[in-house]
């Protein structure tokens, strides 16, 4: 029994030391390179996030993705789960995303959040170096693969597609049925069902043929340069009151632990995309580089009232 407890401590402790977090500088972002070496920006050259700004391409064979499924009700059910790093919705089979660009079919795994705290946004990517309020990542394996730990080891073995979330006066209905949840898994480690709701309620659907395309890596440890990444251009909106629901009532620790921290701030830095290419799709808009400009013409005063609703977003 005495061996079983001292094992169990043993176990508990080496997890936890391998575990990696956003707040303390022991296992922060900026730490992860020594837990997980995959993590070390300085080694490789295609980590995530990354900065979308005017320094991109068009590519006119970059048509809108086949979203297979998103527009029906899964059968079974869904389940939300806060692992101390981030608020997850394990959704069942019967989903996948092709087409736009992919080498392949990927299977729909699981969706997650990115957020900041009260008063700061916490979007992973950032656009002309401001950061969205959230940010939603939906994570598609492809097909071939049997598992994720084998999608890892191919460049493209996973297809990941970004939402920024920003904020307007009124409830998302559709976000609220993930929102509403979220009271349920406060803690780490705990989990709730959810019924399956079509996801493309939830995704900007008049706007899905505008995106960018790059390819990079994991934003969370072990940060393997596997993904295909799809970033929306337009944003998918909810409430101030839903926005404080993951920044406010969402704890990294667990419900009995001596001290509970919350979860704020879960994005890691911006890393340079160095010589890779970013691609806006044939419908998405060129960043023209707005922030960059100096104030003063008449046109710029009309800008005026935008970009300082663009700055309003900016946590930077
Ligand atoms: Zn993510």
């Amino acid at each position: 029994m005495i061996w079983a407890a001292a094992l169990l401590l043993i176990f508990v402790s080496y997890g936890d030391s391998e575990d990696y977090c956003y707040d303390e500088p022991h296992c922060d972002p900026y730490a992860w390179g020594d837990m997980f070496p995959s993590c070390h920006p300085l080694l490789e050259e295609h980590h995530s996030p990354i900065n979308l700004d005017h320094h991109m391409t068009r590519n006119e064979s970059l048509g809108s993705l086949h979203l297979e499924g998103f527009d029906v009700i899964q059968t079974g059910h869904w389940t939300i789960k806060n692992d101390g790093h981030t608020v997850v919705l394990q959704v069942g089979s019967g989903m996948s995303v092709s087409g736009g660009g992919l080498p392949d079919v990927y299977h729909t795994i699981q969706l997650h959040f990115h957020w900041g705290g009260p008063a700061t946004n916490g979007s992973e990517h950032t656009v002309d170096s401001r950061r969205y309020p959230m940010e939603m990542h939906v994570v598609n394996m492809k097909s071939i693969h049997p598992n994720v730990t084998a999608a890892l080891h191919d460049p493209t073995g996973l297809a990941v597609l970004g939402f920024f979330i920003d904020v307007v006066y009124a409830d998302n209905v559709h976000f609220g049925l993930i929102s509403q949840k979220l009271s349920s898994v406060a803690y780490k480690g705990q989990t709730t069902k959810i019924k399956p709701f079509p996801l493309m309620h939830l995704l900007p659907k008049h706007n899905m043929s505008q995106y960018y395309r790059y390819y990079g890596s994991l934003t969370t440890p072990p940060c393997s340069q596997a993904v295909v990444w799809t970033l929306y251009e337009v944003p998918i909106y909810i409430s101030w009151s839903q926005l404080a629901q993951f920044s406010s009532q969402i704890f990294s620790t667990e419900e009995d632990a001596e001290q509970v921290t919350p979860l704020q701030n879960n994005f890691r830095h911006i890393h340079p995309t160095f010589s890779r290419i970013v691609s806006a799709s044939k419908d998405g808009r060129l960043l023209a580089g707005t922030s960059s400009r100096p104030l003063g013409s008449d046109v710029s005063l009309r800008l005026l009232p935008i970009i300082l609703l663009g700055s309003f977003v900016s946590g930077l």
